[in-house]
């Protein structure tokens, strides 16, 4: 859809895009000064393929800094690579044989999947509901654990539903998984920076696995400074685990394909997490603000089934009163000009993702033209 849109902006004609998956923010400029110095300083050469060391203590530093983390984690439990895509891409394919199930709540973002396919593992996608924002729920769970589980993919704050687990929630799931010892769980928690739903901020509610120690042997942690800091294209992202079998599979496997991250970018990492985090505040609050926004405004279209999202930068609406996500997203693009992507592509077919990682004038005038369209549909 992004492509598309592209394609049409470059004909001319006025489409606002709201099928992005990044920050539209620029890089902090202590960030990007950083990078600089980098280049000046010669970081030219290969590096230690698990990460610069400074870089691994940050990233340690960090996590343990997170609310309600209760794992003491080290540098050596990290591994960083080009992107939490890559970090995911080395966690499945390190722990995933052929036939191995591994289980996805749904919507869900769509890389897991088909890297699971890749690794010739089995997806035991999970259709989550609505009315639970989403959130799989411990019975869910339960029912579709099997001796072949190998794996959990959770993801909070979610992408493409904004909803994040609360505490309770969390605790519920974590029962169940203790009673499948041979499950690893692999927590994307790429969007944790990106909460607003005030009631998690004000409790400082555990939004982490990192929260549950009697976990950690099987627990494996997905971040990176993709979305905090506005930094997709450095591609530095990250996993963690206190389970060093795990570590140092992964740490093999990235050594065969790229064998670090850039080390420029990885000293721009360093310096956005050891860095004042005021940029990382002052995003938050845009996109808050934005959230705020968009929700205001779709609440406006009859018709039109949503929660307001706890975090990250979607708003995941149920289109079912006008057709399927595809068709709507269709029709979207080609009549009103504003290009979303359909839930079908993270399979959940009623839904559509609209991404507010735009201005609020852009906001203003995708929602007019969407609900112009929608009100005459
Ligand atoms: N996980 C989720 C849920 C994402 O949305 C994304 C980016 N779209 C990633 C991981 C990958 O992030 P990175 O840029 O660090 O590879």
């Amino acid at each position: 859809m992004a492509a598309r849109a592209k394609a049409m902006q470059a004909a001319g004609v006025d489409v606002i895009s709201m099928s992005l998956g990044e920050p539209d923010m620029d890089t902090p400029k202590h960030v990007r000064l950083a990078a600089q110095e980098a280049i000046d300083n010669h970081w030219s050469h290969y590096g230690p393929v698990a990460g610069i060391p400074a870089l691994r203590e940050a990233v340690a530093n960090y996590q343990n800094g997170v609310a309600g983390n209760a794992i003491p984690w080290i540098g050596d439990d990290v591994l960083v690579s080009a992107g939490a895509k890559m970090a995911i891409f080395n966690a499945i394919h390190a722990v995933i044989n052929p036939g191995d199930e591994v289980v996805i709540p749904m919507p869900s973002w769509v890389s897991y999947s088909e890297m699971v396919k890749l690794a010739e593992g089995v997806v035991v996608p999970v259709e989550t509901d609505f009315e639970n924002r989403y959130c799989l729920t411990p019975e869910q769970l339960r029912k579709v654990l099997t001796k072949k589980t190998r794996m959990i993919i959770l993801c909070s704050p979610n992408n493409p539903t904004g909803s994040i687990y609360t505490a309770a929630e969390l605790d519920a799931l974590v029962q169940v998984l203790r009673d499948f010892p041979d499950v690893f769980i692999l927590s994307d928690e790429i969007y944790n920076e990106l909460v607003y739903q005030s009631s998690i901020i004000d409790t400082h509610s555990p939004i982490t696995f990192s929260h549950f120690p009697d976990l950690a042997d099987r627990l494996i942690i997905i971040n990176g400074v993709s979305k905090a800091y506005a930094m997709t294209g450095y591609r530095v992202g990250w996993l963690m685990s206190k389970n060093k079998a795990l570590v140092s599979a992964c740490i093999r496997l990235q050594g065969q394909m790229v064998t670090c991250a850039t080390m420029i970018a990885q000293k721009a990492a360093e310096a956005a997490l050891a860095g004042d985090q005021e940029c990382v505040a002052s995003m938050r609050n845009i996109f808050a603000s934005r959230r705020r926004l968009i929700c205001d405004l779709a609440a406006d279209i009859p018709g039109m089934k949503f929660h307001e999202p706890d975090g990250a930068f979607y708003l995941f609406p149920d289109v079912s009163a006008w057709g399927t996500g595809d068709e709507v997203a269709e029709r979207l693009l080609e009549k009103a000009h504003v290009a979303v992507v359909s839930g079908s592509a993270f399979g959940c077919p009623s839904c559509i993702r609209l991404s507010y990682a735009i201005s609020e004038e852009q906001i203003r005038n995708a929602m007019a033209r969407i609900k112009a369209l929608l009100t005459n549909y």
